[in-house]
């Protein structure tokens, strides 16, 4: 999969360029590479979708803020790193398309949201926020997939009264019902009625006669559960999964936001992972480049035999099929690549010496060589 662009890049605009800048850059680039007036520019038309996919983005206040947050994985459900996920179901889980889902408000990694202001957002029914949280993996763990088990303070409903904070419901004595008060206020100019929000009923026009002991009024109880994941194989840093409802509470009742899982995954000390393929340097002793040999590899799945060609320089590279990452997340499966490096010895006995002498004295020349002692006489 190619890296995406910056999209601030892709427009030529810094990353605090304005809105009318942003406009104008695009203009120029839709100019520049509209498909029509660059039929023989086989890039311009990649490069015009590239353009329009980054305006769009950055025109929109709130997408902008989501890929300044995420980057490219904040904005789309389908290019990105994320395309694997949708349709995948891990044991209840799913993952989830980020763009739609995260965020009902603003603050959604800042507490509780919904529980401010007037007496309309008091009474109606909202999701809550969703919350991310980052979960450190092993490398194997990442590979080969794993359960995970967690504790979490999640907010719900409270069952004892089913979130409405009390029982008996009544008419609001303070409001009559009417969920607003008016109060008159004097000032040297006269008398002034203002209305405003009821404190005892919140707006609502009603109040239980018995407040729930169980949430002390508040319609909701925090809990601590023990939460198990299920983890696929073939999980990278960066990715994403989503547990649906362990997010922050709804507001009057409305649904829990979701839960995302980000994780970094750890590095191992000798395979080096991109994407799905595994990188292996293998050492090999000057004797072992020169002559061939026969080495034993360890793979993933266990040590595997490998005959190494005579005549190998450090940087070759051999592919071994099938022994990278089985990824079952985004289902593709990678390769494995042993990098060779050959390594001189600093020292040597008096033996190793001659013997080595005795070879200078032969014509090791290669083609390279050859064709650089000539680049080194002509530049003379
Ligand atoms: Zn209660
Ligand atoms: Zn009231």
């Amino acid at each position: 999969m190619a890296e995406k662009r910056d999209y601030y890049e892709v427009l030529g605009v810094s990353k605090n360029a304005t809105e009318a800048e942003i406009k104008s850059a695009f203009r120029k680039k839709a100019k520049e590479f509209h498909p029509d007036l660059n039929k023989d520019n086989p890039n311009a038309e990649e490069k015009f979708k590239e353009a329009q996919e980054a305006y769009s983005v950055l025109s929109d206040e709130s997408k902008r803020k989501m890929y300044d947050q995420y980057g490219h994985a904040g904005v789309s459900g389908g290019a990105s790193g994320f395309s694997g996920f949708s349709g995948f179901d891990a044991g209840g889980f799913d993952f989830g398309d980020i763009f739609d889902s995260i965020f009902g408000g603003e603050s959604a990694f800042s507490g509780f949201s919904g529980f401010s202001s007037g007496a309309s957002s008091r009474t109606r029914k909202s999701r809550g926020s969703d919350v991310l949280m980052q979960m450190n993996l092993d490398f194997e763990e990442a590979i080969f997939g794993t359960e995970k088990k967690f504790d979490l303070d999640v907010v719900e409903e409270c069952e004892e009264c089913h979130g409405k904070g009390g029982f008996d419901v009544e008419e609001c004595h303070t409001c009559h019902g009417s969920g607003t008060i008016t109060t008159q206020q004097q000032t040297i100019l006269g008398s002034f009625l203002s209305k405003s929000t009821c404190p005892d009923c919140g707006g609502t026009g009603k109040i239980y006669k018995r407040k729930c002991r169980e949430c002390n009024g508040k319609g909701r109880v925090k809990r601590n559960k023990k939460i198990t994941i299920s983890i696929p194989a073939g999980i990278t840093t960066g990715d994403r999964l989503r547990v649906s409802g362990k997010g922050n509470p709804g507001s009057n009742g409305g649904p829990n936001g979701d839960l995302y899982l980000e994780f970094i995954v750890s590095e191992h000390e000798f395979f080096l992972r991109d994407q799905d393929d595994i990188y292996l340097e293998v050492p090999l002793t000057i004797t072992e480049a020169i002559l061939g040999c026969k080495k034993v590899i360890p793979t993933l799945y266990g040590n595997v035999k490998l005959n190494i060609d005579a005549g190998t320089n450090s940087g070759d590279k051999e592919r071994i099929r099938g022994k990278g990452v089985d990824n079952k997340y985004h289902k593709h499966k990678g390769d494995m690549y042993v990098v060779f490096k050959v390594y001189t010895p600093k020292r040597l006995s008096r033996d190793q010496k001659s013997l080595i002498e005795k070879l200078a004295k032969t014509s090791l020349e290669t083609e390279e060589i050859t064709t650089f002692t000539k680049f080194v006489d002509k530049n003379n």
